[in-house]
């Protein structure tokens, strides 16, 4: 009774559930645009609730919720196998039939039906119980027995504008409040706890990446960030974090991230191309000025550092008027930053890679300048 099909449909039926799996596990774009993760399936009936009204609760739910919608994984892949192999391909003619013929699947889907049963069990008794014993509970009844007023404390917290609430990947989200840091992980264990008064942060290690799935010119670069608590019994934990968002970070936090290795943060594109265009500067020949020198008019706080002071070549190249670089006579005007973030500002935006090599008009005069016509002044 086969379908006349080359490929059995229960190759291609472990194919797409195996996408699947993937997808609804790792919640990738397209999954939570279809409406496919755990949040919304369990959302229906209003079980988990609502995360700004009651953050403690909704955090509960949601983390047993999904640990019980991801061990039915198995046993939807198992019972899906068996009805495919005997109705579309026709390998037998019942499931019963089947499941005789392979004892081990029979074996296989008693094992799958067991781990959610086993895990809803330990979920009601979370619930008859009054969820004392949920690992996030237990991590808050370390700071005060009384966890459910602590618990409207949080939610309090939560509810403020000010606070900070990252998706650090589609599983990982951190909240950090007046008073906590949280880690919000996909199951009940991975949700972290910690009391701001209590946690050191610590800068760990970074990666860069050129190609960023976010679409920022330049590559991002991700820190990693370890959260360690001085109350005992408190787990420490780690976090990956998008460069950009670290200022954000430190600002929500009473104590500064300890940054022992000295890494580098860079936070934007222009930012990262300030470092390089000082560097640059910082190898052109100097000019001494006689006039006193004021405060940088971009910034107001820096004393004007730098003089546009053509030495380059190109006005004699006898190229286009447009290619060549035109004496500025203008006064020092500004400091190395605000013309590096003057600079930046006036190139494609698209294409970070051609910044150095370009030109850029006099923030006064609009003469054209490029980076080798850069001086610093010294002092005196
Ligand atoms: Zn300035
Ligand atoms: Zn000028
Ligand atoms: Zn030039």
């Amino acid at each position: 009774m086969s379908i006349g099909v080359d490929a059995p449909a229960t190759i291609v039926f472990s194919l797409f559930y195996f996408i699947f799996c993937i997808g609804f596990v790792y919640q990738s774009k397209e999954f939570v645009g279809l409406g496919l993760s755990p949040e919304n399936i369990l959302s229906i009936k209003d079980w988990v609730g609502s995360e700004e009204m009651d953050f403690v609760n909704f955090q509960i739910r949601r983390s047993c919720g999904t640990f019980i919608l991801h061990s039915l994984l198995p046993f939807g892949y198992l019972i899906g196998y068996s009805y495919v192999t005997t109705q579309l391909d026709g390998n037998y003619s019942s499931m019963t039939l089947f499941w005789r013929a392979w004892p081990q699947m029979l074996n296989g889907l008693v094992v799958s039906v067991l781990i959610p049963a086993a895990l809803l069990s330990l979920v009601w008794y979370w619930y008859t119980t009054g969820w004392k014993d949920h690992p996030l509970v237990k991590k808050m009844r370390i700071y005060s027995e009384d966890w459910k007023s602590l618990s409207k404390d949080l939610n309090t917290e939560f509810r403020r504008i000010d606070k900070i609430s990252l998706s650090l990947n589609p599983l990982e989200r951190l909240v950090v409040t007046d008073n906590w840091i949280l880690l919000l992980g996909p199951w009940p264990w991975s949700l972290h706890i910690s009391h701001q008064s209590d946690s050191s942060l610590k800068l760990l290690n970074y990666d860069n990446h050129n190609i960023s799935t976010e679409g920022e010119l330049g590559g991002t670069q991700f820190l990693h960030i370890e959260v360690q608590s001085r109350k005992p019994g408190i787990s420490s934990f780690r976090f990956r974090l998008n460069s950009l968002e670290y200022q954000n970070l430190q600002d929500k936090l009473t104590e500064s991230i300890q940054n022992i290795k000295s890494i580098t943060i860079y936070k934007t594109v222009s930012e990262r191309f300030l470092d390089v265009f000082k560097e640059q500067v910082a190898q052109n020949d100097k000019v001494s000025v006689a006039d006193e020198l004021e405060s940088c008019i971009g910034c107001m706080v820096e004393t004007a550092n730098v003089k546009l002071n053509r030495i380059c070549e190109s006005s004699s190249a006898g190229e286009g008027v447009e290619d060549r670089c035109v004496n500025c006579y203008c006064r020092p005007m500004w400091c190395i930053d605000c013309l590096g973030k003057w600079w930046a500002s006036r190139q494609d935006q698209s294409k970070p890679e051609t910044w150095l090599g370009a030109r850029c008009p006099c923030p006064t005069c609009r003469s054209m300048f490029c980076m080798l016509d850069v001086s610093l002044i010294t002092p005196g």
